[in-house]
């Protein structure tokens, strides 16, 4: 199930909201029945939460524009249950555009907090009288209302800035470490932190708060997941495309059938194939379009007639890791490689895989 419910595109970036993040109205509501709220209070703590996530997309978008100011565009805004996800389509290498980028999130919820500190009377709800606070911050409503929504700004930039890496904190210490010592040095570190803060948010969510344990959960594996990431692109440095890539492929004729493609995939392990006029590339027929096209068309049709031109060439003396951010970006996910202009090779997401684990084994 990946149902998201698409509101629409604001600066170019689609913000969406993955179907989970409706759990929390559940889960919210169930609390406030639990507590014997009426539907007054149903009402005031379900606006809150979009009040609260109309804030968490604005530090999302914190992220994009900062990123957008270094050529990095983003994917997509996604809401879910425990917050918002920014899903740039690169990480930079600078350090000091990591830290930006990391920074401008918080810094979001800093100046909503302190446009409601300029019309929120904190004073009269900070009261020493202990019996007057609680009765003022019983529950959310219409009185309290706006410096909840302070509050959880604050809590908001206090909590993305703990250093559990990938969070925003973790990214700021990563980028504060790189200036120290190598990236794939400062992510170990900065991983290893966030793996051990994630241990700590997720027992101590277990027994105070289960949204923190879910959150934890989603720290640990981001943590471990870009430590690999970060060791795997630095075994490709020093390697060029031509290192890496297929040369031993079946390259198709435009005017060749579709019965011609299905022979290959099953006589070969090849799926995708290039199709190539003149030595250059000028299309690329995918198994999935060659499946859905043998369901219209027939057998006979020309290749030429389902391939797919909207493809980008890399060339053979790119560097490896560059190709490998280009099968992160996640658009494409099979390259023509060619030099001068000429078709030489083919390079896929297998293939960098195999070219890892081998160059891991003869590493250590
Ligand atoms: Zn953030």
């Amino acid at each position: 199930m990946s149902a998201s419910l698409n509101l629409g595109r604001y600066s170019g970036i689609k913000v969406q909201i993955h179907w989970t993040f409706w759990l929390l109205f559940i889960f919210i509501g169930f609390l406030v029945i639990a507590n014997e709220g009426g539907a007054e209070d149903l009402f005031w703590n379900f606006l809150f939460i979009f009040a609260l996530f109309f804030c968490v997309v604005l530090h999302e978008f914190g992220h994009a524009l900062a990123a957008r100011r270094y050529g990095i565009g983003t994917r997509s805004i996604t809401l879910l249950p425990i917050g918002g996800v920014a899903s740039l389509k690169d990480m930079p290498d600078d350090p000091k555009q990591e830290f930006v980028i990391a920074i401008a999130g918080p810094i979001v919820n800093v100046v909503i907090a302190f446009l409601l500190y300029l019309i929120v009377p904190v004073e009269n709800f900070l009261v020493d009288d202990p019996e007057l606070f609680e009765e003022q911050l019983d529950g959310i409503n219409a009185a309290n209302f706006l410096f909840y929504l302070l509050t959880v700004n604050v809590i908001l930039v206090l909590f993305n800035m703990i250093p559990a890496f990938p969070m925003d904190g973790g990214r700021v210490f990563r980028a504060v470490l790189s200036t120290r010592m190598n990236r794939v040095q400062a992510t170990k570190a900065a991983a290893a932190l966030g793996k051990f803060m994630a241990l700590i948010f997720f027992l101590f969510g277990l027994f105070f708060n289960i949204i923190l344990a879910i959150i934890a959960v989603f720290i640990y594996f981001g943590a471990h997941s870009e430590n690999i990431m970060i060791q795997q692109i630095s075994l490709l440095e020093g390697n060029d495309i031509r290192d890496a890539m297929i040369t031993d492929f079946t390259t198709l004729k435009p005017d060749e059938t579709l019965q011609h493609a299905v022979d290959r995939i099953l006589a070969s392990t090849e799926q995708d194939f290039i199709v190539a006029a003149n030595g250059k590339p000028i299309g690329i027929l995918f198994m999935a379009d060659l499946a859905q096209a043998l369901r219209e068309k027939s057998r006979n049709t020309p290749v030429r007639e389902v391939m797919n031109e909207n493809f980008v060439t890399l060339e053979a003396s790119a560097p490896l890791p560059s190709a490998y951010r280009q099968f992160r970006r996640g658009d494409r996910n099979f390259f023509p490689i060619v030099d001068n202009g000429e078709l030489i090779g083919v390079l896929d997401m297998n293939n960098i895989n195999e070219f890892l684990t081998l160059r891991a084994a003869y590493d250590y």
